[in-house]
């Protein structure tokens, strides 16, 4: 079993090299990591003492812009899943066509055991850890899992204490009041919803599919609400502790507003409430795995029963489950295409800043529909003519193929390989 994540990045860039025809040579220059920040920050605590938190920027590849990519706080976070999530980073940007390369930062903490005011100097501590690598023209961090817009208020603010200047540019996914962009919050999870439309549209399915959802945080609970909202019938729901589950369809809505406001979804009535694994083997037509990484492994790919996977996490699903869902059939729509959403719309906040021009949360759903459509629409194309006589080439395959050859060419027109 195989569940490092920087050697399931190497995998899944190895995987198309062949079809593709890269040398060796220009696999390891796509896999080298250009900078690695790591360290550990102090931070104060309530109680007067000082606690030290391991932190990491990696910063992969700008040969086609920017480094770019979200911070975590988590307990599991490690120097591996950061690496890989700034290779993902790199591929993603670059399936969207955005003028970015791949970043992501991450600290060791469960947030949730820090007051408010740990939380804040713990966010300011990390900005001035990382203030020397980033700007809007070197590498713009944005947030991830248990950070949020006011996470990168706080951050913003030190940096640019730090610097001495204005910069919002510097951050994205700030709130709308210090330069956010409208529509940001949601961006992910509409993408999702974006390419769940083209996946029913390319299928050519009649009937909307039936969707399990794991994981309900900002990215679940937004592409949940959508996919409702639009008449998909989302028959499993989950977090940390608990599915939520009724074959005839949940009331999203309802279900959210009782997490929210319980925190948890115990006693939800007009739905079996089942351990949290359950979600992954309901008989949805779609399971979307939107929590963590590696959620789908080799121990326990056979309990899927859906035909489709769509990864609205970044790599849900490890390379060895991929590799059996794909001889059985199953398509896997991949995080760097599922979930791009979120970057996009970072794209437009930072060009937003540069330009110091605001845009209507309209303008901002329909560029983002735009850019995802095209996307899938690349991918599906390239999928569609690399596996012909091969089937176990997969759609992350056809995704990676264009991904891979843009960083590339960039990468040559620089001299760098
Ligand atoms: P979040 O912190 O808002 O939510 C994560 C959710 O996952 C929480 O609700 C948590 O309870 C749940 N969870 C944790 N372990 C679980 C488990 N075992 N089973 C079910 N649920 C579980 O984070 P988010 O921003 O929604 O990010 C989710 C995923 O999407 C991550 O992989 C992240 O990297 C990826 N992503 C996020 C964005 C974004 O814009 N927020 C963009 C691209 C990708």
């Amino acid at each position: 079993m195989q569940n490092d994540p920087l050697k399931n990045a190497e995998a899944q860039i190895r995987a198309v090299a062949g079809l593709i025809g890269l040398s060796e040579r220009e696999v390891k220059a796509l896999l080298k990591i250009d900078n690695l920040v790591k360290g550990e920050i102090s931070v104060k605590t309530d109680d007067g003492k000082v606690k030290k938190f391991k932190a990491w920027r990696s910063q992969h590849n700008d040969a086609r812009g920017p480094y770019k990519g979200g911070i975590r706080f988590h307990a599991g976070v490690t120097e591996s899943e950061v690496k890989a999530l700034s290779i993902w980073m790199t591929w993603k940007c670059s399936l969207a066509g955005i003028p970015f390369g791949g970043g992501k930062g991450g600290v060791i903490v469960d947030p949730k055991k820090l007051s408010v005011g740990e939380l804040e100097r713990l966010s300011r501590a990390y900005a001035r850890f990382i203030a020397p690598y980033i700007g809007e023209h070197k590498d713009v961090p944005a947030p991830d899992v248990n950070t949020d817009g006011t996470i990168m208020a706080w951050m913003l603010d030190e940096y640019e204490k730090k610097i001495k200047h204005g910069e919002p540019g510097a951050i994205t996914g700030k709130p709308l009041a210090i330069g956010g962009s409208k529509g940001r919050p949601a961006a992910t999870g509409l993408g999702g919803f974006y390419t769940l439309e083209a996946l029913v549209k390319s299928l050519k399915l009649k009937k909307k599919p039936s969707l399990a959802v794991q994981g309900v945080g900002n990215v679940g609970s937004y592409f949940s609400g959508f996919a409702y909202d639009a008449g998909y019938k989302v028959i499993a729901l989950s977090d940390s502790r608990h599915t939520i589950f009724n074959p005839e369809g949940i009331n999203v809505k309802k279900a959210l507003l009782w997490k929210k406001e319980k925190g948890t979804f115990e006693g939800f009535t007009g739905c079996k409430v089942l351990p949290a694994e359950a979600v992954i083997g309901v008989d949805a037509d779609i399971f979307v795995p939107a929590a963590l990484e590696n959620a789908v492994r080799g121990d326990n790919y056979k309990e899927i029963k859906a035909k489709y996977v769509m990864e609205l996490a970044n790599g849900p699903v490890s390379p060895e489950a991929e590799e059996k869902l794909v001889e059985k059939g199953v398509i896997i729509v991949p995080d760097i295409l599922a979930n791009m959403g979120g970057v996009v719309v970072s794209y437009f906040e930072w060009a937003q800043n540069l330009s110091g021009y605001y845009w209507e949360e309209s303008d901002v759903k329909k560029k983002l529909g735009v850019i995802i459509t095209s996307a899938f629409n690349g991918a599906w194309e390239e999928w569609s003519s690399l596996k012909k006589g091969n089937k176990k080439v997969s759609f992350r395959m056809g995704a990676y193929a264009i991904a891979l050859r843009r960083v590339l060419e960039a990468m040559k027109l620089r001299g760098r390989v």
